[in-house]
Formats: C-alpha cells, sequence, structure tokens
C-alpha cells in the first residue's frame, strides 16, 4: 500500500487529468429510444405508471436502476429505489409529471433486497429531504428492509447531524424513514389506493414481493424481479397494465452454464413471460428490467410475439409513461 501522501498526490493527478481532458461525447438522453411512440401524458387515465428506472446490474447509461412510479389523485407510490431514482424523477416531472415533486417522494415499496433495486434508497432518504420533503419516508418492503433502513441512518449520521444542527435552514423531519415489514397481503390503503404484497419466486430469495396497485380506475401490476409466477397471473387477471421484467430467450442460450442455471432460477425469459401474458390478459403489457445481452428491443417483442402472445405489449425506455 503507497504512503497516504501517495495516495492523496496520486488522486490529485486524476482529479487534475479529470478537469483538463476533453468532455466526453454526450451520452444519449435518457429515454432517448423509446420502444414505441409514447402517449402524450395528458391523454393517459389520472393512475398511470411512469418508469422511472428500468435498468438491472448492468450499468446501461441510458438506463438508470430499477424504481417505478404509481401515481394516483396527486399521490406518488414508488416501487423499489435503484441508482439514480431520484434525478430520473425530476426528468419525469420536467417532462409533465408534475405530481413528482421531491416533496412528494415519501412512500416505497421495496421487492426485494437485491442491491440494484436498492442502492438509491440513501438517495431517497436524503435528497427529497433537503429539497423540502418534510414527511419522513413511508417505506414497505420484506424482512430485512428495517434493517437496512436502520443501517443507512446510521451510515449518513454526520450529514444528518451538520444539517439538523448546522447553519442549514433545514426541516426537522424528513430526515427520518420508517421501515415497515409485512407479509404478503393489503399492505396499504389510503387517498383512494389499495396496495397489495404478492410473494414471487426469485431464486434463492425468501422474501421477494410483487405489488399490485389498484384505484377506482385502474389496477396496475408490478412483477418485481421473479421466474414465471402463477401469482402474477393471480393479480393481474386482466389488469391495465402488468408491468414485467424480462429476459431474451434468443441471448439467453449463448450464456455461460453457470449463468444460464442463475438466470433461468431467477428471472423470466421471453417465451415464459408470452405464456405469463397470455393467462394474465393485461391490457397493456411492459417490458422492463430487460436483460438484452446483445439483443435489441425490437428482438425481445419478436420473440413474445413469435411465443404466441397477440396482446398490447411495449418494452419501456425510462420515462416511460403507461
Ligand atoms: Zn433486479
Ligand atoms: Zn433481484
Amino acid at each position: 500500500m503507497p504512503s497516504l501522501s501517495k495516495r492523496l498526490a496520486f488522486f490529485a493527478l486524476a482529479v487534475t487529468m479529470t478537469a483538463c481532458s476533453p468532455p466526453p461525447a454526450a451520452p444519449p438522453a435518457a429515454g432517448a429510444k423509446p420502444a414505441t411512440v409514447q402517449k402524450p401524458v395528458a391523454a393517459l387515465p389520472d393512475t398511470r405508471v411512469v418508469m422511472l428506472g428500468t435498468g438491472t446490474p448492468n450499468a446501461d447509461p441510458t438506463r438508470s436502476g430499477p424504481a417505478v412510479a404509481v401515481i394516483a389523485k396527486g399521490k406518488v407510490y414508488l416501487v423499489d429505489a435503484g441508482a439514480g431514482i431520484v434525478r430520473r424523477a425530476a426528468a419525469a416531472k420536467e417532462a409533465g409529471v408534475k405530481e413528482l415533486e421531491m416533496p412528494a417522494l415519501n412512500r416505497v415499496f421495496i421487492t426485494h433486497l437485491h442491491s440494484d433495486h436498492t442502492v438509491g434508497m440513501p438517495d431517497l432518504m436524503f435528497s427529497p429531504w433537503v429539497l423540502d420533503r418534510k414527511d419522513p419516508l413511508a417505506v414497505v418492503g420484506p424482512p430485512g428492509v428495517a434493517a437496512m433502513v436502520e443501517h443507512l441512518s446510521l451510515a449518513y449520521a454526520e450529514d444528518i447531524d451538520i444539517r439538523l444542527h448546522g447553519l442549514e435552514p433545514s426541516n426537522k423531519t424528513g430526515y427520518r424513514a420508517i421501515a415497515e415489514e409485512v407479509q404478503p397481503g393489503v399492505v396499504y390503503r389510503g387517498d383512494g389506493m389499495t396496495v397489495t404484497a404478492f410473494p414471487v419466486p426469485h431464486g434463492n430469495w425468501k422474501h421477494s414481493y410483487g405489488y399490485a396497485f389498484e384505484t377506482d380506475e385502474r389496477r396496475i401490476v408490478v412483477s418485481g424481479d421473479t421466474i414465471a409466477s402463477d401469482e402474477v397471473v393471480a393479480q393481474c387477471q386482466g389488469c391495465d397494465v402488468l408491468v414485467h421484467e424480462v429476459y431474451s430467450a434468443e441471448a439467453f442460450k449463448k450464456r455461460p452454464a453457470e449463468w444460464q442455471l442463475y438466470h433461468s432460477h431467477f428471472h423470466t425469459s421471453t417465451v415464459e413471460l408470452a405464456g405469463i401474458a397470455k393467462r394474465a390478459k393485461p391490457k397493456l403489457l411492459v417490458l422492463y428490467h430487460q436483460l438484452y445481452w446483445g439483443s435489441t428491443d425490437a428482438d425481445l417483442l419478436r420473440e413474445i410475439r413469435e411465443a404466441g402472445y397477440e396482446g398490447e405489449v411495449v418494452s419501456a425506455a425510462d420515462l416511460g409513461v403507461y
């Protein structure tokens, strides 16, 4: 290990080099290539779903980590907190989803504790607080989520202390997060919204959930991470929107054997999803958490069609609204 002074000198050099380097080519704008033409936001019902992040652990610069916002009657119900969630919420607001104000990011339903679904948790706990959220963040999730929230609060103790007791004119409540570990069933009822957690089989996880959101207007089901599951079929039953994870069945064939073993026990292929969707009969199937492995949105849609699903289906990009 080099001495501290050498390491600091290297750090200073690295920063300088970065600062002097020509700027990299601009990355494509988020959601620049939606798989289908989006309806104008105003044409959608009041109860709708906004894709804040459609990504996976793969660091695709156009796809933030998994996070979905269900919006109804002026309220925001987040599902998962992948990397980039707060900035994607700000982008969606700029794009016309006016409900996605920072103070409104106050309720999240966590599907499971895989890091791609939760690394945005400290962002969601603390950034909207600094941006005037006064409500504590309500966190609903499987066993283990309370310990995660507690540890994150402890990890940011110095920041919380400075903002509460330094010169910053902060509110004294919005930094708190109140976690509730739930079992499958109705986990929230209020403001005309009912939220139901249902168990999904996701490899070795003991507790992994999908969530169904129901108002008097629409029913929206989010699969979370899962293999093909009868639970999803039972929860959807002709629902308005089924947001479901997927991987390319064709590209899967070229994956190494140990990864094939993993994916087949943790995730859903296009062919399997076609079977699920035929039985679940959503008015709209929305693909997210897509594992492409070199394939494209068009390939995923073609694979689903060839497997016999004839209903409406789109492969979502970040900031898609349905
Ligand atoms: Zn995942
Ligand atoms: Zn997962």
